[in-house]
């Protein structure tokens, strides 16, 4: 799926940048950061759908880095693929151990680490095993199409509940309208106006009066977003 987010941590600069550029040329959109402080912030700013986390790093290590994303439950479930330089079998039980997802020592080929990021993208995303997300007292259930507000199910076309899916799997962050467009008609290209039409209705459906309240955002010339407004 395009669009998805990854960050890449890793401190040499040449392989982050052969592994962003790879990655960007596969349509995910790739955020970097070269040491372990810098990783945790922005994964906890950004949240994205997968991190590539070299072991190594300045200031604080990969694994360091693994369990502190592990024990916050803003980003225990964001993937983790390991990079390790070192042969060392222990390295990669103890990654995996504190809850990796997967590993690749260096060197390795940029092929395989795309088919790797694919599948783990792919092991993570909810429709792949058709749950429900859950986003404070919004729930979306995707066996049956429903979403429900506060207990609430809401009233919604198949259209809508495919965008406020899209919406409320990058809460609080912003989609663009080209990405909530391919939603609607399962591809890109079309008139982004579309969407504009469909998100002021979905907008109407999700006001039930009571706080906090679900409102989506718009972010002039970007996209939109879903966030709960106190
Ligand atoms: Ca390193």
């Amino acid at each position: 799926m395009a669009g998805q987010r990854i960050l890449v941590v890793e401190d040499e600069e040449a392989i982050l940048e052969i592994v962003s550029q790879a990655l960007r040329r596969n349509g995910y959109e790739i955020t970097s950061a070269s040491d372990g402080d810098s990783a945790l912030e922005k994964a906890f700013a950004l949240r994205p759908d997968l991190v590539i986390l070299d072991l190594m790093l300045p200031k604080m290590d990969g694994w360091e880095v693994c369990r502190r994303l592990r024990a916050d439950k803003e980003t225990a479930a964001i993937p983790i693929l390991m990079l390790t330089a070192r042969r060392d079998e222990k390295d990669v039980v103890e990654g995996l151990d504190i809850g990796a997802d997967d590993y690749m020592k260096k060197p390795f080929s940029l092929a395989e680490l795309t088919a790797r990021v694919r599948a783990l993208l792919r092991r993570s995303s909810p429709t792949e095993i058709g749950m429900v997300v859950e986003e404070g007292d919004l729930r979306i259930e995707m066996d049956g199409e429903t979403a429900f507000l506060r207990g609430t199910p809401l009233d919604l076309s198949p259209t809508e509940f495919r965008i406020l899916d899209a919406l409320a799997r990058k809460m609080g962050r912003t989609v663009s309208r080209e990405v909530l467009l391919s939603k609607i008609w399962s591809f890109y290209g079309g008139d982004t106006r579309t969407v504009d039409v469909h998100i002021s209705r979905l907008r109407k459906k999700l006001i039930d009066g009571k706080r906090p309240e679900l409102a989506i955002n718009s972010l002039r010339g970007r996209g939109y977003r879903l966030v709960w407004e106190e």
